[in-house]
């Protein structure tokens, strides 16, 4: 089959390196994808926010499958189009990826199924809002309710950073996403995220990850995109993922599927882990970047399987095929991220390295000048690495990380320190 992929970060080299391994798959496309992808795919130049645009490239490419990587384009309606337009998807309608875009409608959701979450309360003017951070003290949790690139939260300490949050969300800090603010009890814990496939009906747990979202060394520093993530997370023990399924996901699918907006797709649950019990921080409507890198060098070419199972809404057939394993990824940014940086400088000693099933480096920001690797973004590259053991894992990680000629970059060097 043709499959096509959209989105161009690690997650989507991943996911293409995961899904080429697997016979079904003939003509594989990326779009708009990145120069590390070739020549495992085809880069497609096309705007991935538009249904009618993907739907025109799927039928001038006889595309069976399209897989969606980022939520903007779910957020946008294009899964919508797609299957409207009969071509088989995998990914959330616009309707189901409100459990990402908005969070006061997870929230209701979670209230409706009894899915154990933070007490909230919703706001849409500061004043009010002000009020009940003053009635409930602190630490508290400020959130602008719609999709603000991991930016509209803020977990305050003080009274004065709550209202300080509050009045930027309702300043205009956020744009539209900032126009309504959940406020949240804050949860002690230990977070860890689960994946979840739902084909509307039924569920099946991919595995599980954590990730290091600050820039520095021992979890400091500013928020990223990710820094570095492993799998599994030890703290969600199997009975911590039979409560989740049992108290959170299955509750949540069913509720969608009673609210006649059935969620297709990946389920990435945020949780917060306390004396052995989950609670729900988050909904994502897709996979995490860089949870991705570490979940598609565990499962191998069987992804595509549960990924076509999925769109097919044949879930209830399928198993996972587990490997005894583990496995670890280090992002290599370029020197100044999150903040400015440079773009254009070369990396080297990409060609020589080892690349197979227990090593990959997915490329996230590059691009092809002169016939050379160069960093075309902030996040640049994940170097991937499989073991028997998280330490062999982190190993052969590291070795890549190390491999790498690239002066312009950096990574920390403490990726899974809370696992090993
Ligand atoms: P991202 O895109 O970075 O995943 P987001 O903007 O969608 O984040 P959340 O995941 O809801 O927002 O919150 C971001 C982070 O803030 C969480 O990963 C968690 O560390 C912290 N956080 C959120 N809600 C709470 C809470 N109720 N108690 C404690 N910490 C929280």
């Amino acid at each position: 089959m043709n499959i096509l992929i959209l989105g161009s970060g690690g997650r989507e080299h991943a996911l293409a390196w995961a899904i080429r391994q697997n016979p079904k798959c003939d003509r594989l496309f990326v779009a708009p994808g990145n120069a590390g992808m070739e020549p495992l795919v085809r880069l497609a130049e096309l705007d991935i926010l538009s249904g009618p645009a993907v739907i025109g490239f799927c039928e001038e490419n006889a595309i069976d499958l399209v897989v969606v990587g980022p939520e903007a384009p779910l957020a946008a309606g294009v899964a919508d189009d797609l299957r409207g337009a009969g071509i088989l998807v995998f990914g959330p309608s616009r309707a189901a990826a409100m459990l990402e875009a908005s969070k006061s409608f997870t929230k209701e959701v979670c209230d409706a199924c009894g899915a154990p979450t933070a007490a909230w309360a919703r706001f849409d003017a500061a004043e009010p809002a002000r009020a009940y951070i003053h009635e409930k003290g602190v630490p508290i949790v400020i959130k602008a309710d719609g999709l603000a690139a991991g930016k509209g939260v803020t977990v305050a300490m003080t009274g004065a950073e709550a209202i300080a949050a509050v009045d930027d969300a309702f300043g205009g800090a956020f744009g539209e996403a900032g126009a309504e603010v959940v406020i949240e009890e804050f949860m002690e814990g230990e977070e860890a995220s689960f994946f979840i496939l739902c084909d509307g009906t039924d569920c099946l747990p991919i595995g599980t990850a954590q990730d290091h979202k600050r820039v520095g060394e021992g979890d400091t520093g500013p928020n990223t995109g990710g820094m570095g993530a492993y799998s599994p997370a030890p703290v969600l023990t199997p009975a911590i993922q039979e409560q989740v399924m049992d108290e959170i996901v299955r509750p949540t699918v069913a509720e969608m599927a009673r609210r006649g907006t059935p969620f297709q797709g990946v389920l990435y649950a945020g949780l917060m882990i306390q004396n052995g019990r989950a609670r729900l921080v988050e909904y994502n409507v897709r996979f995490g970047d860089p949870e991705c890198q570490v979940l598609m060098l565990r499962l191998g070419a069987q992804a595509l399987d549960l990924i076509l199972a999925c769109a097919e809404g044949r879930l209830s057939d399928m198993t996972v095929n587990w490997a005894d394993d583990h496995a670890l990824t280090v992002v290599l940014a370029a020197n100044g991220y999150p903040g400015t940086y440079e773009k254009g400088s070369a990396i080297r000693g990409l060609d020589t390295l080892p690349q197979d099933s227990f090593r990959m480096v997915f490329h996230a920001g590059t691009a092809r000048k002169d016939g050379q690797i160069v960093a075309s973004g902030g996040r640049v590259l994940a170097a991937t690495g499989r073991g028997a053991t998280l330490a062999e894992a982190h190993e052969r990680a590291y070795e890549l990380a190390r491999a790498i000629d690239w002066p312009e970059g950096f990574y920390r060097r403490d990726i899974g320190w809370r696992a090993l």
